[in-house]
């Protein structure tokens, strides 16, 4: 029998300004990154999102840092590690074209490192944008990497650490530890890590909570050509917020198919590595369906809710919202919605576009394009269009 692969317990985010070195973060930290990816372009599924998968070891004898690396074998003494845990690296597009892109991966994420370059001045717009969708999203524990430290001097360097200083505390994250960081030459990964340990613990699963999963992706494994007898279901890509899925599981799928709540049957699961028994948070997982392969291929069902029969919210296209504007964005009067503007909303993994149908202070009524399924309490990004792109200015509460 074949060994089971093994699920990552933690999502970790790599966010930041386009050229940053969140890939370089990540290759640095998982070596895995090209493997990944040339087998998503061999299967021919598009990528939107990235992700990596790597284990952490400390080493028993050596002290400090040092101790902490992605090898079994230490790479200072060569002595076998402990391991700690298996972590996935979810990467967000930082270009500004691919917001809502980066907004559906922050739906994923349990922490996050935030990458930011010592030769620019901080914050760049993407940086600042991508800290407040993790604002949006609830994530509390994140890591800065001050990277590319090897392109300036020390003074340059202290300038600019004061800058990501007074960055942080207007978001509210100013005890956020910041490490120095070339992820080219592969220098102080061993102190990332150690803060990741330190800062960004992975989330308790309960698996009795009803589950609950955010579809990123969706997929039509089969072959061009493929005889009929040889086809299998579309495929679910996302992560699990809460409970459990296991091989044979009748679940739900909100909007669903042409936006009915659809019941699916889960034939197998499976994450990078491998197929698994069962699924819980942590990781990005696949599953397996009856669905009809055509309604799952380029991430057509990227947005959708699967939970336990009977607990997912049915899909709606009005929704009412309270609005919270970002305090550095409200100063700026234009931010300020309008009524009858045309917004982008990022709720989960889904993307949206709304009419400001009435407003009254804070309480918007939106009606929308392509129905969502948000439950009550829930937030929401709102995005507006600026001269030649959409910018994130707040949030809404679902009421
Ligand atoms: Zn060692």
């Amino acid at each position: 029998m074949k060994k089971e692969a093994e699920q990552a317990e933690v999502n970790i985010g790599l966010i930041g300004h386009v050229d940053h070195g969140k890939t370089s973060i990540t290759q640095a930290l998982s070596g895995k990154w090209t493997d990944t990816h040339s087998e998503e372009l061999k299967r021919g599924i598009s990528i939107r999102l990235g992700y990596a998968d790597t284990v952490f070891y400390k080493c028993p004898d050596c002290k400090g840092a040092e101790a902490f690396s992605t090898k079994e074998k230490c790479p200072n003494c060569e002595k076998k590690g402990k391991k700690l845990r298996k972590v996935s690296f979810v990467d967000a597009p930082g270009h500004e074209t691919l917001m809502t892109t980066m907004l559906s991966g922050a739906a994923l994420m349990h922490g996050a490192i935030l990458v930011i370059a010592a030769n620019e001045f901080c914050p760049q717009p993407r940086t600042k944008e991508h800290l407040m969708a993790l604002k949006i999203s609830g994530i509390k524990n994140i890591v800065v990497a001050q990277n590319k430290i090897d392109l300036v001097d020390k003074k340059k360097a202290e300038e600019n650490y004061k800058q990501i200083k007074n960055f942080l505390k207007e978001f509210e994250y100013e005890k956020v530890e910041i490490i120095p960081t070339a992820a080219h030459f592969g220098t102080n990964m061993d102190l990332l890590i150690e803060a990741i340990e330190k800062n960004i613990p992975s989330p308790k699963v309960d698996e009795k909570k009803p589950v609950k999963m955010f579809i990123a992706r969706s997929f039509d494994i089969n072959k061009p050509g493929a005889k009929p007898k040889e086809i299998v279901g579309g495929v679910l890509g996302g992560t699990i917020l809460q409970g459990k899925i296991e091989e044979g599981d009748e679940l739900e799928l909100s909007p669903g198919i042409n936006n009915k709540k659809t019941k699916i049957k889960v034939v197998e699961l499976s994450t990078a590595g491998g197929t698994i028994k069962k699924a819980v948070p942590g990781g990005l997982i696949s599953v397996k369906t009856l669905i009809d392969p055509n309604l799952t291929k380029n991430d057509q069902m990227k947005g959708n809710v699967l939970g336990k029969i009977g607990t997912v919210s049915d899909p709606v296209s009005e929704i009412k919202m309270k609005l919270n504007y970002f305090k550095r964005e409200i100063t700026d009067k234009k931010n300020e919605v309008k009524q009858g503007e045309i917004i982008v909303l990022s709720a989960g993994t889904a993307t949206t576009i709304g009419t400001i149908v009435s407003l009254k202070k804070d309480l918007i009524d939106v009606t929308l394009k392509v129905p969502i399924s948000v439950d009550k309490g829930q937030r929401i990004a709102v995005s507006i269009k600026d001269a030649t792109r959409w910018r994130l200015i707040a949030y809404g509460e679902i009421q």
